[in-house]
């Protein structure tokens, strides 16, 4: 549940603090749209994607995984159609020459100036928002007037090669999908798996973003969890498979990552804005800190890909029917993520200010926690609570993570694993060395009990 409003600014303090989130190259003035995952945040990320693989991947018999490269024949870019459409409209302020996207600039000039029942940009196609900024005279951040929006490609280029005018041209991938389709007949031909079946991947994407300021949500080197469900549409309802897939997806926002419902809405995209040949896309948004934005799309995507594939390649990437008796290319339902869209919503939504106790917490599920539980020797001079909190802290983090802190005092230390989300703080004090109990104390309510030292385990397990 999300208490407190979250800002971006007390998001992006508290993760800097805690060391979930670090600017890239901070000590050379930052890296535009980049950021560095910290000991915390690398351990949050790392369970997102768990939680994502499990769910999708291991506990479903109709799926198996996949990694493949972030440099793939530049060929397969051109049969995508990214090396021509993968374009942001934009626009160029006249005074500063910064670049911002036309599609962006109208949506925040619609919602600063109460203009939200004008047509939107996703239903407008590039003359038409020119049109649009011109009639209404948007000017850029800085207040000066921008010029028509021009496309611009989002791949980034590099070359294999060492020697110069012998280097050849490949680009960092603009999504994992590509890897999946590339190898659809070797996942086919390799594997037992039937259609429909879906292949997922987590990896690195990498896009030439010129949006600045939304923190983790749009940074130019991301990483997605993609999936494509691959069937036969003569066979399968793509309607009912596009609403399993939905469900799918909303049940593990809600469930597993623990986002209220009234921050989550699905929106249909427009004609003007879906691929031409996708049949069907939805978003599914999240009211972030600076309001709905896209989490996850899910698109029917029919057999445009596959077939790109085989055209361009030559190689067939038919599949037969169940008797053998038909050869038809796939179709795909893809639903998409970007990982650390997830990572900020969870840290959005679990972000709470208690101002009864004037602290922070982090509530996050016990699952997402970088750690579920600490453990403290009461004082750090006195060798025997040290040993006998040592051999808890060894025993405990051989089974779940568990962090370990003696400096200052236990109050600051509360408040520190408050912040990083630490559902559980133990605490090994004098009374410990003379029964074998110690104090036990929940994040959320601050309340503490006393148990014995062999029944922690038994206590977080069933608690978390
Ligand atoms: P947007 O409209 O916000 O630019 P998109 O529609 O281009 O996103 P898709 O191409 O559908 O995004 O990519 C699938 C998913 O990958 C998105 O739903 C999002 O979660 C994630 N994603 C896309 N671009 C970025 C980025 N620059 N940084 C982080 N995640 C991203």
């Amino acid at each position: 549940m999300q208490i407190t409003p979250t800002t971006l600014d007390s998001l992006v303090s508290l993760t800097k603090r805690r060391g979930f989130v670090f600017q890239t190259s901070s000590i050379y003035g930052g890296l535009a749209n980049s950021y560095d995952y910290g000991p915390l945040g690398v351990e949050l990320l790392r369970n997102i994607k768990n939680l994502w693989w499990q769910t999708f991947i291991h506990q479903r018999e109709d799926m198996v995984g996949l990694d493949s490269q972030i440099l793939l024949h530049p060929k397969t870019w051109v049969a995508s159609g990214h090396t021509t459409a993968f374009n942001d409209p934009l626009v160029e302020d006249l005074v500063t020459q910064k670049r911002y996207r036309a599609d962006h600039l109208i949506e925040e000039w619609q919602e600063k100036n109460n203009q939200t029942s004008e047509t939107k940009p996703e239903e407008m196609n590039v003359a038409g928002m020119g049109s649009y900024i011109e009639k209404h005279k948007i000017p850029s951040p800085d207040g000066n007037p921008v010029s028509p929006p021009k496309v611009f490609n989002l791949l980034f280029e590099t070359s294999i090669g060492a020697v110069s005018g012998e280097k050849s041209v490949v680009y960092l991938r603009g999504e994992t999908a590509q890897g999946i389709f590339t190898n659809f007949t070797n996942i086919k031909n390799s594997t037992r798996i039937q259609l429909p079946f879906g292949v997922g991947q987590i990896g690195k994407s990498f896009r030439n973003e010129v949006t600045t300021g939304q923190f983790v949500f749009r940074t130019l080197e991301f990483e997605q969890a993609e999936i494509e469900y691959f069937f036969d549409p003569e066979t399968e309802d793509w309607q009912k498979l596009f609403e399993d897939w939905k469900q799918a997806m909303w049940t593990f926002v809600t469930k597993t990552l623990g986002i209220s419902e009234e921050n989550l809405r699905w929106r249909r995209h427009t004609d003007t804005e879906r691929s031409h040949y996708s049949k069907d896309t939805y978003d599914l948004d999240y009211k972030f800190p600076f309001g709905w934005k896209e989490l996850w799309g899910v698109a029917y995507r029919t057999n445009y890909d596959l077939t790109q594939h085989q055209t361009h390649s030559g190689e067939s990437l038919e599949a037969a029917d169940a008797e053998n008796t038909r050869r038809f290319i796939p179709h795909v339902i893809e639903p998409a993520v970007g990982i650390n869209r997830l990572f900020m919503m969870v840290l959005a939504e679990h972000y709470w200010e208690d101002s009864e106790k004037s602290r922070t917490v982090l509530r996050l599920p016990a699952q997402l926690a970088p750690y579920t539980v600490a453990v403290f020797p009461l004082a750090r001079n006195k060798p025997e609570l040290i040993a006998a909190a040592k051999a808890i802290y060894k025993q405990l983090v051989m089974e779940v993570p568990t962090t370990w802190d003696d400096r200052s005092n236990i109050g600051k230390r509360y408040l520190y694993q408050d912040e990083a989300g630490t559902p559980y703080c133990v605490t090994v004090d004098y009374q410990t060395l003379e029964d074998n109990t110690v104090t036990i104390r929940n994040r959320d309510t601050t309340e503490q009990i006393r148990i014995a030292s062999d029944q922690i385990l038994k206590y977080l397990k069933k608690n978390s």
